[in-house]
């Protein structure tokens, strides 16, 4: 009976050892420290990984279509603006000398027609000339079959030749062949052309269109000679429909719209697409200039045209391109470069959307990387905080085991016969069992703690007193080591912060770290004073001791990753950095305050997130 109590009380020692470290009984009973390197060993295996696990999970939800964006905005900035100003550039250069080359080219045409024109119609004045240059030539006694038959001839060489009629020096019209009935003979006498043709030096004239007796729009062509009676004029109608078909003869008519103007815009020979005879041009061109180009408004529809001014008579020719805004036939080619730029475009869309995506992948990865790394790094410094707190476990433990071995040699003794002497007393054994019993529930109270600590990785986010888990590791986790040390510890809570939500195992982490840091910097003993206050919508935790302090080139890197001025074996480094970025998850701040010889203080501001 004796003995199954005492199995039965080393059987529940040993299933809190289990607990605590996962081990097999005979390793727990070889050895306090080894169970504790394999509670090292089993906290290892998941919680790093999972934090990490959850973290790249949240990272991917929320920050996979962020990195995206950003890295297809960044290369569409980097790929797509060269080549759209390269585009810009070339757009307007190729516009520019495409503008140029039509303005050339429409030059060239309207000096050619006007040349072209020019030689129509002094071969007209000529063909006049020669007929009443002839000898046979019968002047103001002509008859009108005569004069029919000149008429014929006449229109063999140009059907522009609508008439033909013989005026003597005093403006009287004496024979006329043609389509117009003229009630009485006519007399030019008052006719500007005739009067012009009479006191001219020239021996022809040619008039610009008018209406005159017939009430037609016409042009007079007329010679004169000098002949034994008097001066005799030979005039001729030339017809605008004619003049009109003819235009639509010259050279490059199929590329352009020609027109004859005169020095006031006022249209002389023109194509229905430019306007009737005797309309009103808005295309007057300069009269200082033989030939020319006058451009086009800027954003009006007035297209640009080509000008040249004829020789015959005071006419410009009027050419515009009868295309689209580029026109002479090389329209095909901007739309071959448009369709070649969207191409190129689109491809290159593709390609970065491709790139985008595959970068996104690549900085995701390598965030899981990171996020698997600092997951492993707040692990590893969790385990070297338990690691340096096995020590202090160990310690803890031993009293109860040292009690319970007492307890149960007492027993023991008290139960062997060979020992039990006559005048002894009777053994109390509820006596020794509750303390026995006391020492086991101590010892599992103290390892249940540390379990928690170890094994809960996950993050669990619950409304925790900040003071209470200031309270736990004073007394839980460092209470042992605390109170064989020489440190006073003082508590200026603010009891009006209320439950925040946060991991509490996280906060234990940082809080154990920065106590340990505090006693660790106060070998001789000192003061530990813990202050909670609130700060508006934070609460400020601040960790304060009396111990070596530090200077200033440590204050700027004790948050630096394997920062650490203790032995080795006794600081790993890690355990600022690691708090650091815990605090930072929270949304909080960090700080010291330090100076050498006057000790140091630590700050933690956390947000004051309620539930
Ligand atoms: P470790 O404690 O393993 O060295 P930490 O990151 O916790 O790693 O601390 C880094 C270093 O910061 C320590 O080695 C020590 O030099 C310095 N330090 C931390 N806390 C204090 C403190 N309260 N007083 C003086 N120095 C400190």
């Amino acid at each position: 009976m004796r003995r199954a109590y005492v199995v039965s009380i080393v059987g529940t020692f040993e299933y809190f050892l289990r607990e605590l470290a996962g081990a097999t009984l005979p390793s727990i009973q070889s050895s306090l420290g080894f169970g504790c390197a394999r509670i090292l060993e089993l906290a290892s295996t998941s919680s790093g990984r999972k934090m990490s696990e959850l973290a790249f999970q949240a990272l991917k939800g929320q920050h996979y279509r962020e990195v995206f964006w950003y890295n297809l905005g960044r290369m569409a900035l980097l790929y797509f603006m060269p080549l759209l100003l390269l585009t810009v550039f070339f757009q307007i250069e190729y516009r520019r000398l495409l503008r140029e080359s039509l303005r050339a080219h429409l030059e060239v045409i309207a000096e050619h027609q006007a040349k072209t024109f020019d030689l129509f119609l002094l071969e007209r004045a000529v063909n006049l000339e020669n007929l009443i240059d002839d000898p046979l030539f019968p002047g103001l006694e002509v008859d009108e079959p005569f004069l029919g038959s000149l008429l014929e001839d006449l229109r063999l060489t140009s059907d522009a030749f609508v008439d033909l009629g013989v005026v003597s020096g005093s403006g009287d019209l004496v024979a006329y062949v043609g389509p117009v009935n003229f009630p009485s003979l006519v007399s030019y006498e008052n006719e500007e052309w005739f009067i012009d043709l009479l006191a001219g030096d020239r021996s022809s004239i040619i008039t610009e269109i008018y209406l005159g007796f017939r009430d037609q729009p016409h042009f007079t062509i007329a010679v004169r000679r000098q002949g034994d009676g008097g001066v005799q004029v030979l005039r001729s109608t030339l017809s605008p429909e004619r003049l009109a078909d003819y235009l639509t003869t010259l050279e490059g008519a199929g590329e352009v719209h020609s027109a004859i103007v005169n020095g006031s815009g006022v249209l002389q020979v023109t194509t229905p697409q430019v306007g009737e005879p005797l309309g009103v041009s808005s295309f007057v061109p300069p009269q200082d200039t033989e030939r020319g180009f006058v451009p086009g408004g800027r954003g009006s529809d007035a297209p640009g045209y080509a000008f040249a001014w004829l020789g015959e008579t005071p006419w410009a020719f009027i050419v515009t391109s009868a295309g689209s805004q580029p026109g002479l036939g090389v329209t095909a080619l901007p739309r071959t470069i448009s369709v070649f730029t969207v191409a190129i475009f689109v491809l290159m869309g593709f390609l970065i959307l491709f790139r985008a995506r595959k970068l996104a992948e690549r900085q995701l990865a390598s965030e899981k990387h990171e996020a698997e790394l600092s997951g492993q790094l707040v692990q590893a410094a969790k385990l070297a905080s338990v690691g340096e707190l096995a020590a202090g476990i160990a310690h803890e433990i031993n009293n109860p085991l040292a009690i319970i071995a007492e307890e149960v040699g007492v027993m023991q003794d008290a139960l062997d016969p060979e020992l039990i002497e006559e005048d002894d007393e009777p053994l109390d054994v509820p006596e020794h069992l509750e303390a026995i019993h006391e020492a086991v529930f101590r010892c599992r109270d103290i390892t249940r703690k540390l379990l928690t600590f170890v094994r809960q990785a996950e993050v669990k986010v619950e409304p925790h007193l900040i003071r209470e888990i200031l309270d736990e590791v004073l007394e839980v986790m460092l209470g042992n080591e605390l109170a064989l040390s020489n440190v006073e510890v003082v508590r200026r809570y603010d009891y009006s912060i209320p439950e925040i939500l946060t991991d509490r195992n996280q906060l234990i982490q940082v809080f154990l770290n920065l106590v340990k840091n505090a006693m660790d910097a106060m070998p001789g003993g000192g003061t530990l004073t813990l202050t909670t206050v609130r700060k508006g919508e934070r609460a400020a935790i601040s960790i304060r001791d009396t111990g070596c302090g530090m200077t200033p080139d440590q204050m700027e890197r004790v948050f630096v990753p394997f920062f650490t001025t203790k032995d080795p074996g006794k600081g790993t480094g890690l355990g600022l950095s690691v708090s650091y970025s815990i605090i930072q998850s929270f949304g909080g701040a960090f700080y010291v305050a330090s100076a050498p010889g006057e000790g140091s203080t630590f700050t933690v501001e956390l947000p004051l997130v309620v539930s």
